[in-house]
């Protein structure tokens, strides 16, 4: 540094500046180009903490601290660097660990040959702001010196005042609490200074969306809370709900990576939820777990009904850690069968757990629960011992050799030595693998493909069977299919349920098993109930069926009974028989269908009535139609919507609408569509009718 000079040109004695700057009322502080300490006054070691041999040499970032946003930081260096004084208000770390809030000016000192030679900062400390504000005597680790918001003890006094305000004046307030969702993935993924950053930004944000009058603390690692006063009105609560999310999901950048969070809010509100602090504290934190168990990124108002779900929620998670042990878990069997052969292939293993007072539970009251505790590790080990050892048995009972199916949930394939322990199991059941399937679903494939291909060859390379359980209700993504070694494809019966009368999700269907079959996958159809359902399935060339048509889920021995009678379906000689000429009438009107038979009984052809549309899509699952003759008024279902079904089902049926002159406003629509051939009024001339039928049939041969 060039020396200084008075007004009338001679240089003052260095000591004189020097008494200037050490007695400065503000901190001052010079580095050099590289941000090591050369001076600092004696204000600003007193104000730090530091002694000056301490600070000399040591770079400038020993005050920074993460509450400065990298903003500010970026903005102060292009300001400097650029030539020009900054001016700004950030925060600084004292030695221990407090944080001390400063306006700071930096100038860059130059040469006499105007070249940069230290950059020279004045540090004026301030209050806080309010968001910020420290709780005095808190340990320099806990959460209020890294946001500098008040605690869980500061909040709960600050609570416990606003209380008895509230009350006295007859006023409310909504307290919502504020989790991350997955913080502690996020905190491994980034390592602790980061997330620290994280969390700051995100204290930052969650105060700057409140109003100036509310309150917001900090009372866990990734745990917000913000009283809002007086707010009441559950719209206004929802606003700010959905405010604070919206802030919070923005993308945040530290260190040049972009980090996107969302979070979990529950909220609840005094006088109407809870009458002191820590009940409040309670039911938000209780709504907030719901939310969070939704999915995340959402809010959730307490609700009284919440406590009883969660004390169930609890209770069976406290029980089923001794069912196991207890021997109170049960596996009951669904058989798989052929649908070429009718013939039972496999079964599924379903578990269900015995309670000693509450009777049979079924597993979607219970493994949802083992899955969030991590039981599911355990209840997946009996189910997959059990299951083999049964197979066995039966194998060595000379029984046929069929596959036995067990449910895996995702956990349990990501989290544990799987394929030893299925070698393992294997081995002390001495069943082969070649006969054990496991069943996954997509998203347990998607939480980490990677890893999931990995665990993928191992079972396979030991000839364990993989199949995709519930397809459909996922992602239904083709690259999975065609990604993974997967064996086999379960329709999910939410599609099979109405296969025969929602050309949509027959649509889905059948385009899955025509998709499976080019993959070379083996496709189950599950949950069919009816014969219209196997009927469809069959003519659509699905592999496999399961359901309650055959057998619902049964216990081992009745399983054992059904292979050793050789239970099947006979599907007769020719499953799906063409009779030529095939007419279906529909109409809800008995007379008119008797009549329609009576005048066409000497055409000979196949004649199946209907009373509606609905029994006419079942009919034609399991017959084969060539000509469609249909009522339009009939209720439920009326003519032209059943005959639109009709085409997007069966497009090769013709299909001949018959109403009245007045109903011919509501069938145009399918008439444009191409949904009905030809329109006939009631009442017809039976000779025209004859004759258009004839014409109907030689139209549908010709699209054969
Ligand atoms: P899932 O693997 O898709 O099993 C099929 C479910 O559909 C079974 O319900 C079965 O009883 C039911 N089902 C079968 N045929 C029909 C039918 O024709 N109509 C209707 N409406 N339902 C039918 P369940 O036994 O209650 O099991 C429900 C789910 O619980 C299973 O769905 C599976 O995801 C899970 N689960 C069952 N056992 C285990 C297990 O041992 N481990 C794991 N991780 N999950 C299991
Ligand atoms: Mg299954
Ligand atoms: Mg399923």
């Amino acid at each position: 540094m060039s020396a200084p000079k008075h007004s009338c040109g001679e240089p003052m004695p260095d000591s004189f500046y020097r008494r200037i700057v050490d007695n400065d009322g503000f901190g001052i502080l010079v580095t050099d180009l590289a941000g090591n300490i050369v001076y600092a006054n004696p204000h600003l070691c007193a104000s730090t903490g530091y002694a000056l041999e301490e600070l000399i040499g040591q770079n400038r970032r020993i005050f920074q601290s993460p509450q400065t946003s990298e903003a500010t930081f970026r903005e102060m260096w292009d300001t400097v660097l650029a030539g020009r004084t900054w001016h700004g208000e950030l925060f600084n770390r004292h030695k221990n660990g407090e944080l001390i809030f400063a306006r700071i000016t930096i100038t860059t000192l130059t040469e006499a040959n105007g070249e940069a030679s230290h950059y020279l900062a004045v540090i004026e400390e301030l209050e806080a702001p309010l968001a910020f504000t420290k709780v005095a005597g808190s340990h320099p680790a806990s959460p209020d010196n890294l946001t500098g918001l008040p605690n869980r003890s500061s909040l709960i006094a600050n609570l416990d005042e606003l209380l008895s305000t509230s009350h006295a004046s007859g006023t409310g307030f909504a307290l919502l609490c504020l989790d991350l969702d997955r913080f502690h993935a996020i905190n491994q993924k980034l390592g602790s200074i980061a997330a620290d950053q994280l969390l700051l930004e995100i204290a930052r944000r969650i105060s700057a969306a409140v109003r100036g009058n509310d309150m917001v603390a900090r009372i866990g690692a990734d745990e917000f809370v913000m009283v809002l006063n007086g707010m009441l009105d559950k719209n206004a609560c929802d606003d700010m709900a959905a405010r604070v999310l919206e802030q919070i999901t923005q993308p945040v950048t530290i260190d040049g990576h972009t980090v996107e969070v969302t979070g979990s809010i529950g909220i609840a509100r005094y006088p109407l939820d809870a009458g002191n602090a820590d009940d409040l504290l309670g039911a938000a934190s209780l709504a907030q777990g719901a939310a969070h168990s939704e999915g995340g990124n959402r809010y959730h108002f307490f609700d009284p009904e919440l406590e009883a779900k969660v004390n169930a929620h609890q209770d069976v998670s406290n029980h089923l850690r001794h069912a196991i042990e207890r021997g109170e878990l049960r596996l009951h069997f669904q058989p798989q069968l052929s649908l070429a052969s009718g013939q039972v292939v496999g079964v599924e293993a379903l578990v269900r757990w015995q309670h000693a007072t509450k009777g049979l539970i079924p597993p979607n009251a219970f493994i949802p629960i083992a899955e969030e505790t991590g039981l599911i590790i355990a209840v997946g080990e009996w189910v997959l011992r059990e299951a083999c050892h049964r197979a066995k048995e039966w194998q060595d009972a000379g029984l046929p050799r069929i596959r036995m199916a067990i449910n895996l949930s995702a956990r349990h394939f990501h989290f544990s030595n799987l394929p030893e322990t299925v070698a393992g199991i294997l081995a002390e059941t001495s069943f082969e693998a070649k006969f054990l399937e496991l069943e996954l679903t997509e998203s347990s494939l998607m939480r980490d493909p990677g890893k999931a291909i990995r665990i993928f060859d191992q079972l396979k390379s030991m000839g364990v069977h993989i199949s995709l359980d519930d397809f459909g209700t996922g992602y239904s993504s083709l690259a999975y299919l065609s990604r993974f070694a997967i064996d086999r494809l379960k329709i999910d019966q939410s599609f099979v349920r109405d296969i025969t009368t929602n050309p949509v999700n027959a649509s889905i269907a059948t385009a899955t098993i025509a998709m499976a079959h080019k993959l070379g996958k083996v496709v189950v159809a599950e949950g069919v109930e009816t014969e219209a359902q196997m009927n469809f399935l069959r003519r659509h060339d699905c592999d496999e069926m399961q359901g309650y048509l055959f057998s619902r889920p049964v216990p081992a021995d009745e399983l054992q009974q059904m292979l050793k009678d050789g239970r099947h379906l006979d599907f007769g000689e020719e499953p799906v028989s063409e009779p030529q000429n095939t007419l279906l009438l529909v109409d809800d009107e008995q007379y008119i269908l008797h009549s329609l038979k009576r005048l066409l009984r000497r055409e000979g052809y196949r004649i199946l009535t209907a009373g509606g549309g609905v029994e006419a899509l079942e009919l034609l699952a399991l017959e084969p139609v060539q000509v469609i003759v249909s009522d339009q008024r009939m209720p439920g279902m009326s003519g032209a919507e059943f005959l639109s079904k009709a085409k997007e089902l069966y497009p090769e049926t013709v299909r001949i609408s018959l109403s009245g002159y007045s109903d011919i406003s509501t069938v145009t629509d399918a008439i444009n569509k191409g949904a009905i051939w030809k329109y006939i009024t009631k009442p017809w001339d039976d000779e025209a009718l004859v004759q258009e039928i004839r014409t109907a049939f030689r139209l549908a041969h010709q699209r054969e």
